[in-house]
């Protein structure tokens, strides 16, 4: 059975090939590159919920097969929680990771460490042909350190601690962070839900 994850991003096509491998599901993945192109819809909701809906949506609807969609991102508690839905654009339209990543850090310059909690949020949304949709969120609770540390991972992993560890995300194994991460749960739980909907 064919599944469609809409991103052009290989680490997210890669992560859900996993746990569809892991968990012995029937499902043919395949991401947009492996597709016809077609318009794809700007991501402009204030929610990620909204924004996962937007992709899946527009991934059924063009190509008829039921769709996968994610978004994800960071909130800083002190920063009310922003920047949420904008993480990936922060640092204005285009920008890098790094500059993301130094613009958060020079915001909480001076703050406490004890003060700089955040949490990953992703959310992925389903979107049948038939008109069956269902969206859920999973998150990650951490704090932010001053200094980045670990080669891993992207964006904000090199100052995200989560829960309970000592190591910034990009110092985990991909394996290690999958079995904690937002996206990893998020990914797993919709899986379950498909499985139980047969
Ligand atoms: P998107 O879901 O691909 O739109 O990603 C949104 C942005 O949130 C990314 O560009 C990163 O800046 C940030 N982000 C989301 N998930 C992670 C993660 O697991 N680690 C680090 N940064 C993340």
């Amino acid at each position: 059975m064919k599944l469609l994850l809409a991103t052009h991003n290989a680490k997210k096509l890669g992560e859900l090939r996993r746990v569809v491998t892991d968990q012995q599901l029937p499902y043919e993945v395949l991401g947009l590159d492996e597709l016809p192109a077609y318009p794809e819809p700007a991501e402009n909701e204030r929610t990620f919920e909204g924004n996962a809906l937007i992709k899946s949506r527009a991934c059924a609807a063009a190509t008829g097969l039921p769709a996968l969609a994610d978004d994800s991102g960071i909130e800083v508690d002190l920063l009310n929680n922003m920047p949420g839905v904008r993480s990936a654009r922060w640092a204005g339209p285009g920008a890098s990771d790094q500059a993301n990543l130094d613009l958060l850090i020079a915001q909480l310059a001076d703050t406490a460490e004890a003060d700089r909690t955040a949490r990953f949020v992703c959310a992925v949304a389903y979107t049948h042909p038939d008109g069956t949709e269902h969206v859920l969120r999973a998150t990650m609770e951490g704090h932010l350190v001053s200094t980045p540390r670990g080669a891993n991972g992207f964006g904000y992993d090199p100052i995200f601690v989560a829960e309970g560890n000592t190591r910034t995300n990009a110092e985990l194994t991909p394996a290690e962070k999958d079995a904690i991460s937002h996206r990893g749960r998020a990914v797993r739980a919709m899986l379950q839900w498909l499985v139980r909907r047969g």
